[in-house]
């Protein structure tokens, strides 16, 4: 039962990957940004004040990610193994985690700072089943129409450039001192590198599920 991170900065690749790792393993994925943007469609109180901080580009607190957190895991089944995407992204995220349940293995996607821009500024998304398209390097067959469901495909709202530097910045001061984190608790990492614009993803999660095998893990 594989109970795996997968790490990387915004845009790193952690929702594309996930989901396909999803349907080869059988596993589920917690996508913390996915179960954000489902909350804010709602009236609430504590939806006004998530789409805040996203809006900005900015964390969400801890104690309210926290708790999204263990509801979701409660509700996954007995025996399934799960991949988290956009969670932990702070020390006292990790910290409660590890109160939490064991990890197995943290796969660290590694991308540098210009094709994170480049890919985020033009990501597109299905309004319908959340599948990630980008208008220059994963185009879907017909522009703006989903290949697997037909549903819309959209623009996210903080994707744009302001926002997407805001992020990078959050990832480097609050997200990334995790790496240490976690190799100081010999947790097992993957690191999988992009270093070109046009790596179809297909290769990726074949790599990803090659090093889980040798682990034991897929
Ligand atoms: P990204 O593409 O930046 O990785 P996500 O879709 O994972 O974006 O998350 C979008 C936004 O949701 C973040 O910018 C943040 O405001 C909020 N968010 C998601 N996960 C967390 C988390 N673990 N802690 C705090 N805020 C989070
Ligand atoms: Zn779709």
């Amino acid at each position: 039962m594989l109970k795996a991170i997968i790490f990387g900065a915004p845009g790193a690749g952690k929702g594309t990957y996930a989901s396909r790792l999803q349907t080869k393993l059988g596993v589920d994925v917690i996508s913390m940004g996915d179960i954000f943007r489902e909350l804010v469609k709602e009236k609430s109180e504590l939806s006004s004040k998530v789409k805040s901080y996203m809006e900005k580009g900015a964390l969400v607190p801890d104690d309210v990610v926290v708790e999204v957190l263990k509801a979701h895991l409660a509700k996954i089944s007995k025996g399934k193994g799960f991949i988290l995407d956009g969670f932990p992204r702070t020390l006292e995220q990790a910290k409660k985690l590890d109160t939490i349940t064991k990890i197995d293995v943290i796969m660290q996607l590694i991308v540098p700072d210009w094709i994170i821009i480049e890919r985020l500024s033009t990501r597109r998304i299905c309004k319908n089943c959340g599948t990630v398209y980008n208008v220059k390097f994963l185009k879907p067959k017909v522009e703006g129409v989903c290949d697997k469901c037909e549903g819309p495909l959209y623009q996210r709202s903080d994707d744009n450039p302001e926002t997407i530097k805001n992020r990078l910045k959050v990832y480097q001061e609050q997200t990334s001192p995790l790496i240490a984190f976690y190799k100081e608790k010999k947790v097992p990492f993957i690191e999988l590198e992009t270093k070109t614009l046009d790596q179809p993803p297909d290769l990726m999660v074949e790599k990803l599920l090659a090093e889980l095998k040798k682990r034991n893990l897929a």
